[in-house]
């Protein structure tokens, strides 16, 4: 996940359902000619289905067909939006209708999981180093709280998955599961986990990675006023050697 240029130019496939040549590579594609768009100034492409034997525009098929906006505030709208910025502050910035941007970040998270998949199963991510982590957040109101489980790639930050639901056993079961689909773990190497002394997480590991090879270690940090006080470590599976290059133990995520 370091400075490697991977190749990810893949055939351009049709992406109407129903067409005989629905996703296929094998098929022709080719740019048709160009449109403009009411909401956007740059001018959009447009291809033809050889086996199909229709056309279809660049973003036909996609969630943000037809969301009347362009590239721009669709890019706009979704980084406001992992800054924590909400669809109303967002539509008053960007003078837009707070309905049409809830639809944007609606087809812009569709959108960014497939490239999500897209990056986990099709160029293949490699976790050596996983850290499991539980968010504090809330739906709505305070009173109506929802936990985010997370895990992460350890040395890159790369979100492998995530989980919302109650600070229980089930959710990080499910937040493990989801994850083992994504990648291949452990296949020549020991899988390192760390996570916060939780019960669920050992209880999900053991049960849903029970047939890897990985070595687990709790890590209970211990604050007063948001200052690092005390940091303890409990290796539940492995021993210390198994961490032993690059064990960083700084907070990734404020409690
Ligand atoms: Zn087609």
């Amino acid at each position: 996940m370091k400075n490697n240029p991977v190749n990810t130019d893949l055939p351009l496939f049709c992406p109407r359902e129903g067409c005989v040549c629905y996703q296929s590579y094998d098929n022709k594609i080719t740019k048709d000619g160009i449109y403009i768009t009411k909401s956007d100034m740059v001018p959009r492409q447009m291809f033809y289905c050889h086996g199909g034997g229709h056309r279809f525009s660049e973003t036909g098929y996609s969630e943000l067909f037809g969301k009347h906006g362009s590239f721009k505030e669709y890019e706009q709208a979704a980084k406001l939006s992992t800054y924590g910025i909400s669809a109303n502050a967002t539509a008053d910035v960007l003078g837009r209708d707070v309905r049409t941007v809830e639809q944007w970040q609606k087809a812009l998270g569709s959108k960014g999981q497939q490239l999500h998949y897209f990056l986990c199963l099709h160029i293949g991510i490699n976790v050596l180093f996983l850290q499991m982590d539980e968010l504090w957040s809330y739906f709505k109101n305070k009173s109506r709280q929802l936990w985010v489980f997370i895990a992460l790639e350890s040395e890159t930050k790369f979100w492998v998955s995530f989980e919302l639901g109650s600070r229980t056993i089930c959710t990080a079961c499910r937040l493990v599961k989801g994850l083992r689909r994504l990648g291949k773990w452990g296949d020549d190497h020991i899988l390192k986990v760390t996570t916060d002394k939780s019960a669920a997480y050992k209880n999900a590991l053991a049960n849903i990675m029970g047939d890897i090879q990985y070595a687990y270690l709790q890590i209970v940090k211990r604050r007063v006023k948001r200052r690092l006080v005390t940091v303890k470590k409990f290796f539940v599976k492995g021993m210390a050697e198994d961490f032993s290059e690059k064990l960083r133990t700084p907070p990734l995520l404020r409690d």
